[in-house]
């Protein structure tokens, strides 16, 4: 996401903040809308696009990998929320008018079989030509009464938590669109972790129904953009500090072999779709037994903004090419 791109999202938050419709119990700004239409029932809405030229390249996407991508990146925005089931999504695709029948037609076998196995079904959709093929879906879940978690109630002396990969998915897009075919051969679930992110729902559910989180959010720009939404949105300083335990072997191999430090992925990377969320610190020992997989990369202090701290690399939050 580029700066300006942010702020533009600013505005348009700023500009739909208050719509007057007291069924929406969140707004613009989330990850997911939240929608009351019964007592205690809350439907949880977000919505996402693929788009060729700014999130994937034709020559390393098969139908199959934008499929699945799209429904996961989806997911993991209701994820993000706690403990939300999912229900259902619309589909639509812009397509060159020269995209072979072949390939939409992978498209739609390959996104069946997705919402099959996250248990959801395809409801609609849409179809139009365009000059860059790109995807899009709006998903929505059920909210099972468990108290849905924001990105707005993080608080001075929380701890901050990921829970997934880091860098992964951004070592995985260098390899797909300049790496040698040896790298592609050596790093498999670097270039899987890009193209087939697991949305978070488990761990997501036991976050939201256990009550463990302040404030979430899925990592789908980056740590650090990550750490400056949640600041901005808490009204919290936040330090990232990412320890060596979060690097993946894979990772690390990679970044030895490019002669980078692997912070420069697990911080700047985007599209790693792992949770971030701030907690109490006497939450950690409850986090650790029942959510063993998520580790402390940060803390939040009184303040505004975020800083990275043990790595002196460039910080440039995570831009599509
Ligand atoms: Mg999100």
């Amino acid at each position: 996401m580029k700066r300006g791109e942010a702020r533009l999202l600013e505005h348009i938050e700023k500009t739909f903040r208050f719509p007057g419709d007291r069924r929406l119990l969140l707004g613009p700004g989330d990850d997911c809308a939240v929608l009351r239409h019964a007592a205690g029932r809350d439907l949880v809405i977000t919505t996402d696009e693929i788009v060729e030229g700014t999130h994937f390249l034709p020559r390393f996407a098969t139908p199959e990998d934008l499929a699945r991508k799209l429904l996961r990146v989806n997911l993991s925005d209701l994820a993000s929320m706690g403990e939300v089931k999912p229900v259902s999504c619309v589909v639509g695709a812009g397509l060159r008018r020269d995209t072979p029948r072949a390939f939409t037609l992978r498209f739609m076998r390959a996104l069946k079989a997705e919402a099959l196995r996250f248990g959801i079904s395809i409801a609609g959709g849409n179809l139009a030509g365009a000059r860059e093929n790109h995807f899009y879906m709006t998903v929505w879940g059920e909210s099972s009464g468990s108290r849905l978690v924001t990105r707005y109630g993080a608080r001075p002396g929380d701890l901050l938590f990921n829970a997934g990969p880091l860098g992964r998915a951004a070592a995985g897009l260098e390899i797909l669109m300049g790496g040698s075919a040896a790298e592609k051969k050596l790093f498999p679930g670097l270039v899987g972790a890009f193209w087939r992110p697991e949305p978070m729902l488990a761990a997501g559910a036991l976050i939201g129904r256990e009550g463990l989180a302040s404030a979430m959010l899925d990592n789908s720009d980056g740590l650090a953009r990550s750490a400056a939404i949640l600041s901005g949105l808490s009204r919290c300083r936040v330090i990232v500090s990412v320890g060596e335990g979060a690097c993946s072997p894979d990772l690390r191999a990679y970044a030895e072999r490019k002669g980078r430090p692997w912070r420069h992925y697990a911080v700047n990377g985007g599209e790693d779709f792992g949770l971030i969320f701030a907690a109490q610190a006497r939450k950690l020992a409850a986090i650790k037994r029942l959510l063993p997989a998520a580790f402390v990369v940060g803390r939040l202090e009184k303040g505004s903004g975020f800083e990275i701290e043990n790595f002196d690399g460039k910080i440039s939050v995570f831009e599509h090419f």
